[in-house]
């Protein structure tokens, strides 16, 4: 299968590099300069529990590309995926299938401006990378791939699609309730990620203090609210422990939202935190707390980037 991913960051390298381990043609797309010629000289270092692996990947623009793909995986960050879809537009044939399992709300929609949506898998991962330094990642652990059609029909496609994923080591799973596992994990990004990005607090700092932790919960609960008036059969507790086992386990970790803020870089509001308060408007469900850290955060984006 001839795969792009666009988005060779922490991510987007996982994925391509466990798919090119298995055998899969795979190209990377980004528009970073230093990534980019990271992996041109060097390749796509990754560096997991099992030691350290280094691949050779073709790397460029999407301009530097002809001819359609069968697979587009989008691993950009949720406010760049229209700009990486519009570049990648002569890349999509009638047969292209587009795959986002990027955090947040609203990438389907998006993408769908360009592919079919009866060709989009959408879904979650909790697989942990971090970019430590251009072309070269880190992937603390494990993680597991849920995925669904995004029309909700599901065709063999989509079937061969999670066996090509779970080829490639890395757990994949069909998922019809896939939106609640979305949501779940929305809520919980919403929670930690806002209120780490608007004061600077690691998890294990917002976990011993007793007004964070107001905070945080303030925000599950809102989150997972608005999911429930969509129809989606959340799981309070579940949630509610998932952030207790991070309070209790990622303690020195750096959402990636309060990282994107001291790196001066956008953070991914309007798919998180933005897009659980308009949903919640949406649907007449009042996100005060929300939608108030919404509003705060970009603040600070327009104030540093
Ligand atoms: P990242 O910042 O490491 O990588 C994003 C890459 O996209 C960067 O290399 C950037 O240069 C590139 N990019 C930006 N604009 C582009 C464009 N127009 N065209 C092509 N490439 C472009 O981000 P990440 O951590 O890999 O996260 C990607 C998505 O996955 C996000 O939605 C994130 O929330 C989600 N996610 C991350 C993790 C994690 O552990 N890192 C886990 C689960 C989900």
């Amino acid at each position: 299968m001839r795969i792009a991913v666009i988005g060779a960051g922490a991510m987007g390298g996982l994925f391509a590099a466990r798919l090119a381990g298995s055998g899969q043609d795979v190209s990377l797309i980004d528009v970073a300069p230093a990534q980019i010629e990271a992996i041109k000289a060097n390749g796509l270092r990754l560096t997991g529990d099992d030691g350290e692996k280094t691949y050779s990947l073709p790397i460029g623009a999407a301009e530097r590309y002809t001819g359609a793909f069968d697979l587009l995986i989008v691993f950009t960050k949720g406010m760049h995926t229209e700009a990486a879809m519009a570049a990648a537009r002569h890349l999509i044939g009638p047969q292209t299938l587009a795959l986002t399992v990027q955090n947040g709300i609203g990438n389907v929609e998006t993408i769908e401006a360009f592919i079919p949506r009866e060709r989009i898998a959408m879904g979650m991962t909790n697989w942990p990378s971090t970019l430590v330094a251009p072309g070269h990642i880190r992937v603390p652990g494990d993680g597991q791939i849920r995925i669904w059609a995004a029309n909700g029909v599901p065709s063999p496609g989509l079937q061969d699609l999670c066996n090509m994923l779970e080829n490639a080591g890395l757990n994949c799973e069909l998922d019809p309730a896939v939106e609640v596992a979305i949501w779940e994990k929305l809520a919980f990004n919403a929670a930690l990620n806002s209120l780490a990005a608007a004061t600077d607090l690691t998890v294990g700092e917002m976990a011993d203090r007793q007004e964070a932790r107001q905070i945080v919960f303030a925000i599950l609960s809102e989150a997972l609210a608005v999911a429930k008036a969509r129809g989606l059969d959340v799981d309070v507790e579940r949630t509610r422990q998932s952030v207790e086992h991070a309070f209790a386990h990622h303690r020195p970790h750096k959402p990636s939202m309060l990282q994107d803020r001291l790196a001066g870089r956008p953070m991914e509001i309007g798919t998180i935190t933005g897009a659980v308060a308009r949903e919640g408007l949406r649907q007449g469900v009042s996100t005060p707390v929300t939608a108030a850290f919404a509003n705060l955060l970009s603040l600070f984006e327009r104030k540093n980037v």
